[in-house]
């Protein structure tokens, strides 16, 4: 079995472990749990509890990770200099590795954990697009302004316009880019606070993340990239204010230097450091997080320690759809895909397909801070995802609303009653109730019935380094600092104050390529 399939199948397994046995598909490194908004003085048991789980999961991974250790580059393979070193193998990392080859250069990728994938491999969604060859092909009239204002009105006017700008004008491309690497995303749902079908998953409907890293992971080995596990980087080295390399610990016990010349930051965000949380978001403290474990913002400390400087720290994205028990997302594609929200009694309360900042608002109002998804099965037929949360003992099910208003001990003509009207409301295409337009293509009368138990919990940090449209890392003067690089969700300034679901891993991709361009560039020029 050659290296790539090891791999990937290593890969499946640790995914498939995290989603079957042990709980914690997310959680992570933060105290977890506790639907408290305030501060909470003391743990609560399902704090406790979730805590075990995220240990369990951690324990989990370590064991997947050691059983594939071999199938990444051993480490007396390690140079003392590379082009460009990158830190963090997740989708930002992974892409720049492959750009950063593309152009001639070599590239070495640094992952702290024991596999790649970061946040990326729990990503479900989707990535959005404008003006995409798949749009054209299913009749989707888009236009990459469209895409721009209405991620600009999802982050309140608050967005960095320019990095905006190239955004949703390469996005196209990025999707072209992936396909031409063999990752094919023409699958089009749609996502809160858009307007078109712009979110591209793969053809079966699955998640996007796990099919994003198979891919990037089968091609960072297809072109022989060196990507060194358990690799922790812990400063950016410096000369005369250039970066010139790395230092890092292998194994947790054997640190390096490594010289370079540049180096791309893409540690992802800082969702699992509750500390850092508790810094900027008091308020937040005790949430759970669906964020992975090494999601700490490492990057944002070593490039503080450069001179670079951060922009929106304060703005966490909270998810409205949690399962509050194990941390785990459910996806928005659920509800693009056509589910409702109904809160303990039965009844809707809000437009499911508003932003996310918007829905969160609205359940948390709620008792207990704690609403259903409820579908039937043409949406779970259609939001391949579900499988996973079935697999992970997250949906209830009905072969009749009555049903499954019995299981959920919810009132059944009542929910009922919100599903007759809900399916008028979508055969008149008018939700009259909440104003919701999008994520009605179907109605909700295909028995068995399902449900998904959900709450808020912490998702994304869109606040992070600041950067340019080249990916240069920018210090409090707005200077480019010299060699250094970063993309991805150690950025901030993209989302603004709202991140729209899918567009994440648009970033990441788009920005990871460029990352790659830009350093190979500034090595080239410099040799
Ligand atoms: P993005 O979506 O921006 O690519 P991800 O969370 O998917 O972010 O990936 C970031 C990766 O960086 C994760 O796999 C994380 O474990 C890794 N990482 C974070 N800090 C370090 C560090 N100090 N050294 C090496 N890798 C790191």
């Amino acid at each position: 079995m050659n290296r790539t399939w090891t791999a990937w199948l290593v890969l499946a397994l640790s995914a498939m472990l995290i989603l079957a046995g042990c709980g914690s598909g997310s959680a992570g490194a933060t105290k977890t749990a506790a639907t408290d908004e305030k501060p909470a003085a003391t743990e609560t048991q399902a704090a406790a509890d979730s805590k075990d789980a995220a240990k369990t999961e951690e324990k989990t991974e370590a064991t997947a990770g050691a059983s594939e250790a071999g199938s990444y580059t051993p480490l007396d393979q390690l140079q003392e200099r590379y082009d460009i070193v990158i830190i963090g193998g997740g989708g930002a990392g992974m892409t720049a590795a492959l750009e950063a080859k593309a152009a001639g250069m070599n590239p070495v990728i640094f992952e702290k954990m024991e596999a790649p994938g970061g946040n990326t491999l729990k990503s479900s969604s989707g990535m959005n697009a404008s003006e995409t060859k798949f749009q054209a092909a299913q009749g989707i009239k888009d236009s990459n302004d469209l895409f721009y204002e209405e991620t600009l009105k999802g982050g309140h006017d608050t967005n960095d316009k320019a990095m905006l700008r190239y955004f949703v004008d390469h996005s196209a491309d990025a999707i072209d880019w992936l396909d031409s690497q063999g990752i094919t995303l023409d699958n089009l749902t749609i996502t809160g606070g858009m307007k078109e079908k712009r979110t591209h998953r793969p053809t079966d409907g699955s998640a996007v993340g796990q099919y994003l890293v198979k891919g990037l992971v089968d091609d960072v080995h297809k072109q022989d990239i060196p990507l060194f596990v358990n690799a922790d980087v812990k400063e950016i080295t410096q000369k005369n204010g250039q970066a010139n390399g790395v230092k890092v610990v292998f194994e947790g016990k054997d640190e390096k230097t490594i010289s370079a010349g540049a180096v791309i930051v893409a540690t992802g965000g800082f969702g699992a450091n509750q500390e850092l949380i508790k810094k900027y978001r008091p308020d937040l403290e005790g949430y759970v997080t669906t964020n992975q474990p090494g999601s700490t913002g490492d990057g944002i400390n070593m490039i503080e320690a450069m001179g670079g400087t951060t922009v929106d720290m304060d703005q966490i994205q909270v998810h409205p759809t949690v399962n509050q028990e194990h941390s785990y997302l459910i996806g928005e594609a659920v509800r693009g895909e056509g589910a409702i929200l109904v809160d303990k009694n039965g009844n809707r309360f809000f437009n499911e397909m508003d932003t996310r900042d918007k829905v969160t608002a609205a359940i948390t109002k709620l008792d207990n801070r704690e609403a259903y998804l409820i579908f039937d099965s043409g949406v779970k037929s259609r939001a391949k995802a579900i499988e996973q949360y079935e697999k992970k003992g997250l949906v209830q099910n009905g072969d009749t609303v009555e049903a499954l208003a019995r299981t959920l001990n919810m009132p059944a003509d009542t929910l009922q009653a919100t599903l007759d009207k809900w399916n008028a409301a979508v055969a008149a295409k008018k939700d009259g109730e909440f104003g919701r337009d999008t994520g009605m293509d179907h109605d909700l009368s295909a028995g068995p019935y399902y449900a998904i138990k959900i709450g808020p919990g912490i998702h994304y940090t869109m606040g992070g380094v600041k950067i340019n449209t080249d990916t240069e890392v920018l210090n409090k003067e707005g200077r480019a600092i010299p060699g250094l690089y970063a993309a991805g969700e150690v950025t901030g300034g993209l989302h603004g104050q709202n991140r729209i679901g899918g567009n994440s891993v648009a970033e990441i991709v788009i920005f990871g390529r460029e990352a790659g361009v830009k350093a190979s560039e500034f090595v080239k020029a410099a040799k």
